[in-house]
């Protein structure tokens, strides 16, 4: 979650569709249903992105209100426990809260998207919104739309 307006590079619905499908290949899981969110976290990043790490910490070490943040420069993700602890229960919250995190990853470290601060007074176009890109991406990530019936 970032409360400062950025504004990244311009990401459609079909681009982020495509980076979803890409990472659901690389990983093997193209016609995976339910994805297992902690398997990646845990086994799938560290091993294919160097440098990878993740970290769960106590309600204390996020601001309030944040249940999870990525650090781009430090290339890691930190998850609170309890929402750490739910999705190991099989939240699903919790699971695309996690998701959501390595969505933000793998747009801005991974594809190397390019965001900034944005100055200007107009709102930040939804596709170009690091929020909407990260959110549509974890979506498409934990549900292939050609996976489920009646969503072409
Ligand atoms: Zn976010």
């Amino acid at each position: 979650m970032i409360e400062i307006a950025y504004k990244a590079q311009p990401l459609g619905r079909k681009d982020l569709r495509v980076i979803a499908r890409q990472f659901r290949q690389i990983l093997g899981i193209e016609n995976v249903l339910y994805v297992n969110v902690l398997r990646i976290l845990e086994l799938v990043m560290p091993t294919i992105f160097e440098g990878f790490e993740y970290e769960i910490v106590g309600r204390h070490e996020l601001p309030m209100k944040r249940h999870a943040d990525t650090d781009v420069v430090n290339r890691s993700i930190r998850i609170r426990e309890d929402v750490y602890e739910k999705a190991c229960n099989g939240d699903g919250q919790s699971r695309m809260t996690i998701m959501h995190e390595i969505a933000h990853y793998l747009l801005i470290v991974v594809c190397g998207v390019k965001f900034a601060r944005s100055f200007s007074d107009e709102p930040v176009k939804t596709y170009e919104d690091p929020e909407w890109q990260a959110k549509a991406l974890a979506g498409e990530i934990m549900c292939d739309a050609r996976l489920v019936v009646g969503v072409k």
